[in-house]
C-alpha cells in the first residue's frame, strides 16, 4: 500500500514539477520522502549513478555483489524482487547482464541501457586482432565435428565487447544516458541531476586526461589479461594485451587454447600476466611459475559498492600499470 502511494506521489510531483517549492519539509521520512528506487547492475554503474543522484532522496542499490563476475553471476530471489520493485533499472547492455535475461520482463519501471550510443569494439572473436590461434572450432569433447561456430550457442558472448565503462569518455556517454532516464523518472529534480551530471562529466574528463598522461609515460611491454575486459581502456590509451587467459569470459580455457597461449608467451616474450579479483588465479600462478612471468591484478569492475568505486578502480588499474611498466622502463 505504501508502495502504491509513493509511486503515485512521484507521478503527481512529476506533473507539477517546477523546482523549489515541491520539496516538503518535515513530512515524516518515508511517506513523501522516498524518491526513485534505482537498481544498477554492476559497481561502475552504481558509482556513476550515485554521482548523479547526489542531493536527491533516491534509494540506490546494486545487484552484483563485490568481486562477483557478471559473466557467471546468477540472480538471487532478493535481487529479482528489488528489480521488480525498481522505478529505474540501470544496466550496461551488450549481453553483459545475462543474469537479467529472465527477470527483465518483470521490471515495471524504466530500464536504461547505459552503453547506448557508444562507439563499440567488436569482440575479439570477430575482429582481426593479432591472435595466436586461428580456429575456434576445435576442442570441447562434445563438439568434435561441429562445422559452424558452436561457441555462439555454448557461451554467450555478443558481437561487441561489453566492457565499455573502462573508458572514462565512454562513462560520460553512460552518465548522459542515465541522466536522461533520471529526468524522465523524476522531473522534479531535473536541475539537481543536470548539475550533478556537469560535475561528473568534468571529473571524468579530468580522469581521461590524467590516465592518458600517466600511461603515455610508460613503455608498456607485452602482457596478458585474464579475460578480454580492457579493449576500450586500451583503445583510449594506445595499448593492447597480447592475449587472454580465458578465451571466453567465465569459462575455463580448453587445453588446446592454453597450449596455444603458452606458445605465444614464449614466442612474443610476454612478461606480465594481469589477474582479476573476480576470477581464481590458480591457472595464472602455474603459468607465471612455469614461464617466469610477473603477476599483478587489474580490476575491471570495482571491488566495492560505493560512490567513488569507479574512480578508485580506474586509478587503481593505472597505478598497477605504472608499478609494472615503469620498472621495465628504468624510470
Ligand atoms: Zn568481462
Amino acid at each position: 500500500m505504501k508502495k502504491t502511494f509513493i509511486t503515485l506521489a512521484v507521478g503527481l510531483l512529476g506533473l507539477t514539477a517546477c523546482g523549489g517549492d515541491v520539496f516538503k519539509k518535515d513530512e515524516g521520512e518515508k511517506e513523501y520522502g522516498d524518491g526513485l528506487k534505482i537498481v544498477t547492475t554492476i559497481p561502475p554503474l552504481y558509482s556513476l549513478t550515485a554521482h548523479l543522484i547526489e542531493g536527491t532522496n533516491t534509494k540506490l542499490t546494486n545487484i552484483l555483489p563485490p568481486n562477483a563476475s557478471p559473466h557467471t553471476y546468477q540472480l538471487t530471489f532478493e535481487t529479482a524482487r528489488a528489480l521488480a520493485e525498481a522505478d529505474l533499472v540501470v544496466m550496461n547492455g551488450l549481453e553483459l547482464e545475462l543474469f537479467l535475461e529472465r527477470s527483465l520482463h518483470d521490471v515495471k519501471g524504466l530500464v536504461v541501457v547505459a552503453s547506448e550510443g557508444i562507439e563499440l569494439i567488436k569482440d575479439h572473436h570477430y575482429d582481426d586482432h593479432d591472435h595466436h590461434h586461428d580456429d575456434h572450432h576445435y576442442d570441447d569433447h562434445d563438439h568434435h565435428h561441429d562445422d559452424h561456430h558452436y561457441d555462439d550457442h555454448d557461451h554467450h558472448h555478443g558481437e561487441y565487447n561489453p566492457h565499455v565503462w573502462l573508458s572514462p569518455s565512454n562513462a560520460i556517454v553512460m552518465a548522459d544516458n542515465i541522466l536522461i532516464a533520471l529526468m524522465e523518472g523524476d522531473a522534479e529534480n531535473e536541475e539537481i541531476y543536470r548539475r550533478n551530471f556537469e560535475e561528473l562529466r568534468g571529473k571524468l574528463k579530468d580522469l581521461q586526461e590524467e590516465i592518458h598522461a600517466k600511461i603515455s609515460r610508460l613503455e608498456v611491454g607485452h602482457y596478458l589479461v585474464f579475460h578480454d575486459a580492457y579493449p576500450y581502456f586500451e583503445r583510449d590509451f594506445g595499448i593492447r594485451a597480447k592475449a587472454f587467459i580465458e578465451e571466453f569470459p567465465g569459462k575455463e580455457p580448453s587445453a588446446r587454447y592454453l597450449a596455444g597461449l603458452v606458445d605465444m608467451i614464449v614466442e612474443k616474450g610476454v612478461e606480465v600476466i594481469f589477474t582479476e579479483p573476480q576470477f581464481s588465479p590458480k591457472l595464472v600462478e602455474t603459468l607465471a611459475k612455469d614461464y617466469g612471468l610477473r603477476v599483478a591484478e587489474l580490476d575491471p569492475l570495482g571491488s566495492e559498492i560505493s560512490k567513488t568505486v569507479y574512480f578508485d578502480m580506474m586509478r587503481g588499474n593505472v597505478a598497477v600499470f605504472e608499478a609494472i611498466f615503469s620498472i621495465q622502463n628504468g624510470t
